[in-house]
């Protein structure tokens, strides 16, 4: 025989007005109140009408002057002295505010992770591999499929590049319309996914197109969209934690959209780190048509032309970066850097302070409002370790830094510090790597091995 467990339902009771305390703010409390159990009265303070009220305590959470409390008959009270005495013993009927068990309801039909996976002309941009490595932790720990989204034009190879990176199934959106991008039609064929299949995640790189693209999506279904992440995680009520910095970088807000659906962030190229391609991984392609008329669109792309510019570098995508900072002193001293920097086969960098003097082109400029960077080797010259150059680089293999503050703030991401004047240290590197290279190879590891 099962014994019945004995049901205690919590009461709930009603608000009330706490004389005195009322700052007449503007009627926060009456907006807040779900069933219209608050009325204005001439004063602007708040009358609560107790037959209506249901006790859901919005109105007491807004209020900035604690002029509205909770309050309870002497029967509710003696039923929650009961409840807390027989706390665990007694089953206690939770009852869910009706506004939350629908939202609830309605989030639970969004389920899984979708990235999205940038094409131009065929060539996918390296982020999305990223995104699909951080796209496979978080479904993951979901506990459900993580999807490629692949639109274009004869892009069906890009849906087997993305299964052996570790995606389940892709949505491939494939046809003439879709050939190069314009947000019009993107935004069509993933509003129309989104509708139809209803993901709860969607990632995409921080780049022109998917800040273009994310942005327009995000406003037509209505949902939220965190720029530029650091990181990403799942909460335990199944929500993406969305980290990046905030209030000029000097604080890292985590942000989470806990209403809507779905999530979107944007993560900038190198901030993820790439996940293992593996050849014999396999998944299922979903081919969707996505009705987009050709005169319906305002945008035609004519061409597409490449920049020329033989002196376009790209720092984000180095293996060697040696960046200067303002401790360079002027625009003629960074050929120092160039000079150990065409030893090493890389690349130079500059910090917002070395751009802002003239000193580099901003396209150089490393750091929250400059590119993210993951080198094999970063040698930070003159540069103290602000929180926004940090947060572009300290995620580099290796990281060596010349300054001559033995307190510079740069010292604490560094593997290796170098205490002293950049104007020696820097030539007297550059002239070590030249002599070792000059050396015949025996030698060379002669003088390795001594
Ligand atoms: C919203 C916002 C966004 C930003 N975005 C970026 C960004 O993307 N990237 C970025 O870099 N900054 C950014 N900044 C600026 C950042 O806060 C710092 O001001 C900047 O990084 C400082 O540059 P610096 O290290 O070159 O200069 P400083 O802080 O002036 O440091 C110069 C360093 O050089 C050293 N030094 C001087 N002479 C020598 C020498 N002879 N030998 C060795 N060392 C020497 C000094 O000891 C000092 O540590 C941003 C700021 C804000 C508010």
């Amino acid at each position: 025989m099962t014994e019945a467990k004995k049901v205690i339902k919590r009461p709930r009771g009603k608000a009330r007005v706490v004389e005195g305390k009322c700052i007449a703010c503007g009627a926060r409390c009456e907006s807040s109140c779900p069933v219209q159990a608050i009325e204005m009265t001439d004063a602007g303070e708040p009358a609560v009408l107790s037959d209506k009220c249901i006790g859901c305590v919005k109105c007491v959470k807004v209020c900035p002057a604690q002029a509205l409390e909770m309050f309870f008959t002497p029967e509710e009270l003696k039923i929650l002295d009961e409840i807390s005495k027989q706390s665990g013993a007694a089953e206690l009927e939770e009852e869910l505010d009706p506004e939350a068990k629908a939202l609830a309801e309605k989030l639970a039909t969004y389920r899984g992770v979708w990235v999205f996976v940038e094409q131009t002309e065929g060539e996918v941009a390296k982020v999305s591999w990223e995104l699909i490595g951080k796209g496979r932790e978080l479904a993951d720990t979901l506990g459900v499929k993580l999807s490629a989204l692949v639109i274009g034009e004869h892009v069906e190879p890009i849906c087997l590049e993305a299964f052996c990176y570790g995606a389940d199934q892709a949505y491939l959106v494939d046809g003439v319309q879709f050939r190069h991008y314009r947000t019009e039609a993107y935004l069509k064929a993933l509003c129309r996914l989104i509708a139809t299949y209803r993901p709860e995640i969607i990632l995409m790189g921080a780049t022109g197109m998917g800040r273009d693209l994310a942005g327009a999506v995000a406003t037509v279904v209505g949902t939220g969209l965190t720029a530029d992440c650091t990181g990403l995680a799942i909460d335990d009520k199944r929500n993406l934690m969305q980290t990046r910095p905030a209030f000029g970088g000097n604080i890292m807000a985590t942000i989470m959209c806990d209403k809507f659906r779905p999530q979107m962030a944007t993560v900038r190229p190198h901030v993820m780190q790439m996940g293992e391609r593996v050849e014999e991984r396999h998944g299922a392609i979903i081919r969707v048509t996505c009705p987009v008329r050709e005169e319906e669109m305002l945008t035609r792309v004519l061409a597409i032309i490449r920049d020329k510019n033989e002196g376009h570098v790209d720092v984000a995508g180095a293996e060697f970066i040696v960046s200067g900072g303002r401790g360079m002193m002027g625009k003629e001293n960074f050929a120092l850097l160039h000079q150990l920097a065409e030893q090493l086969g890389g690349v130079v960098g500059a910090s917002r302070s070395a751009v802002d003097a003239g000193w580099m082109p901003h396209e150089r400029q490393v750091g929250q409002t400059g590119k993210t960077v993951r080198p094999k080797i970063y040698i930070a010259c003159g540069i103290s370790g602000a929180i926004q150059h940090l947060v572009g680089m300290q995620d580099s293999d290796l990281i060596i830094a010349i300054n001559r503050d033995k307190d510079a703030p740069i010292f604490e991401v560094a593997h290796y510090g170098i205490v002293g004047d950049l104007f020696e240290v820097v030539p007297a590197i550059t002239q070590r790597l030249r002599s070792l290279k000059q050396r015949p190879q025996g030698a060379e590891r002669e003088c390795v091995n001594g």
